[in-house]
């Protein structure tokens, strides 16, 4: 078992500290390296995701994550911001599913801004594309042209999916789908948009060798809508990288507890980089306040779908519900009566 590291910026180092302590603990067979990734890679090396890096991240079986970015970074020309080293590691080791639970931990039932009836025992999965889109669809730019006789700016980018980048991401999510509950909704907005009228027509499609799944398909304006409306509805969601980019951070928010949620992003062979849903929280970083949980089940997410360790995977997430059911929270998932931590306890 080979894990790359990558702490990055703001509280990621913090964060990624306790995520190897537990590591540690579980007692595995795994060797783990450590490497720059974002602002830090910057300052250090003027790229966002140094050669050193790229090299670690493609010999190792997973890629372990903290969080990159922040404000010092954010005039930087876009090609040497933070985040376009995150985009870069996911092109590079064809990171095209990611995967995102959001689950609502009974103890933390009132973190959310929700009817508790309408969040109570959430659990639900969204899976995203993460490779294709318009997010780097071409051509793009902005460039000056002729528009009604006027020069003026003009932004331009191209949404496009082949038929195969649908199929194998509708595929990550019958399995998924398949596991759980056995519910699938698609979401596109087959209305207006061409890519995604072709979307739903190889999910009716792929749905023909899923028999045991049941294909549903909705409107991405109704999803958002129905997210917070009646998530429970949901088991799970598919959807493109624009579409799912939004929809998952409203569904994080569902739960009311960013510091609690985890990600995969996994390639054809499950290999694949861990990280939280949450960003480097500049304003927390350095003061050890910061939430470790969506790291430590990054981990633990790391170890089920790459490593196929299921019992170490649930070893970890027994301990994160013992250590909720004692009382423990750090600031941001604090309430009166129970008792508040830092990061490193
Ligand atoms: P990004 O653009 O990288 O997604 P963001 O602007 O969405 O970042 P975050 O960095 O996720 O923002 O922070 C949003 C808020 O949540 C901040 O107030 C931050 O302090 C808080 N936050 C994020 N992660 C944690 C954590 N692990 N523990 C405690 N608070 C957190
Ligand atoms: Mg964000």
């Amino acid at each position: 078992m080979k894990i790359c590291l990558l702490p990055g910026d703001g509280i990621g180092p913090e964060i990624m500290a306790e995520a190897v302590r537990v590591l540690r603990a579980l007692d595995l067979d795994c060797t783990m390296e450590e490497a720059l990734l974002g602002g830090g890679a910057v300052d250090a090396t003027g790229d966002p995701y140094p050669e050193a890096t790229q090299r670690l991240a493609q010999a190792a079986d997973a890629v372990l994550l903290g969080a990159v970015g922040g404000p010092q970074w954010d005039a930087l020309p876009r090609a040497l911001r933070p985040e376009r080293g995150l985009l870069a590691i996911r092109q590079q080791l064809g990171l095209f599913a990611n995967l995102r639970p959001a689950i609502l931990y009974p103890e933390l039932a009132n973190a959310s801004t929700l009817k508790s009836e309408v969040v109570a025992g959430l659990d639900i999965l969204i899976v995203r594309e993460l490779t294709g889109d318009i997010y780097f669809g071409q051509p793009r730019g902005i460039e000056t042209r002729d528009v009604d006789g006027r020069q003026e700016r003009f932004g331009f980018n191209t949404m496009h999916y082949s038929e195969s980048e649908i199929r194998r991401i509708l595929r990550v999510a019958f399995e998924a789908a398949r596991k759980r509950s056995g519910r699938l909704c698609s979401v596109d907005k087959m209305n207006v948009l061409e890519t995604t009228q072709l979307w739903r027509d190889v999910a009716i499609e792929t749905a023909a060798d899923y028999p045991d799944v049941v294909l549903s398909h909705m409107l991405v304006d109704n999803a958002a809508m129905q997210l917070v409306r009646n998530p429970k509805q949901f088991d799970v969601i598919v959807t493109g990288n624009m579409f799912g980019d939004i929809l998952s951070d409203e569904a994080a928010m569902l739960t009311g507890s960013i510091g609690m949620l985890p990600s995969a992003s996994l390639d054809a062979n499950n290999k694949g980089m861990y990280e939280p849903c949450h960003g480097s929280a500049p304003d927390i970083a350095g003061q050890g306040i910061a939430n470790p949980l969506a790291t430590i089940l990054s981990a633990a997410m790391m170890l089920r779908y790459t490593f196929a360790r299921h019992d170490a995977a649930q070893r970890i997430e027994n301990a994160v519900k013992k250590v909720l059911g004692q009382g423990y929270r750090t600031a941001d998932i604090h309430e009166p009566g129970m008792r508040q931590v830092g990061t490193r306890e």
